[in-house]
């Protein structure tokens, strides 16, 4: 069975990407929080965040923080925050969301943007991402 995040990770379902390396895949949220809202993903199918072994938990994280570098980078914000749910998509996913208050998040209240929209803030988190590489 393939978890629609695995097809995300694989491009065969579009996604608005931000950044990737051999084990992990990042991407906007279709249905964002705040501007520049995040999911941080592994390519390997896991539900549930804890249940992930030691080393690619840790990957994970770490992988997840370099993105959060370039997200506060690209985006103007106080901090990015994170958060893990995972009720709706079962594959682990983190979520990372610049915010400049605690009420910026809430999860009831989804934001929209254009195409165009979407696709220029995925470049520049990309972008800030690529020049970390440097
Ligand atoms: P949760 O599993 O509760 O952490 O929430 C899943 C998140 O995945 C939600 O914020 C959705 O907006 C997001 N999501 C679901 N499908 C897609 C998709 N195809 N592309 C990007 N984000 C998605």
């Amino acid at each position: 069975m393939s978890t629609i995040f695995s097809k995300i990770a694989a491009g065969e379902i579009p996604s608005y990407r931000v950044a990737a390396d051999d084990r992990h895949y990042a991407f906007l949220d279709i249905n964002p929080v705040v501007r520049g809202h995040v999911l941080v993903i592994p390519r390997k199918e896991e539900d549930y965040i804890f249940n992930l072994d030691e080393a690619d938990y840790t990957a994970l994280n770490l992988f997840a923080r370099r993105v959060a570098k370039a997200v506060e980078k690209a985006i103007p914000c106080k901090r990015v925050a994170v958060a893990v749910m995972g009720m709706e998509v079962p594959h682990v996913h983190i979520h990372l969301m610049p915010i400049n208050a605690e009420g910026d998040i809430r999860f009831d209240r989804k934001l929209s943007f254009s195409p165009d929209e979407m696709q220029a803030i995925a470049a520049a988190i990309a972008k800030e991402f690529d020049a970390q590489a440097d």
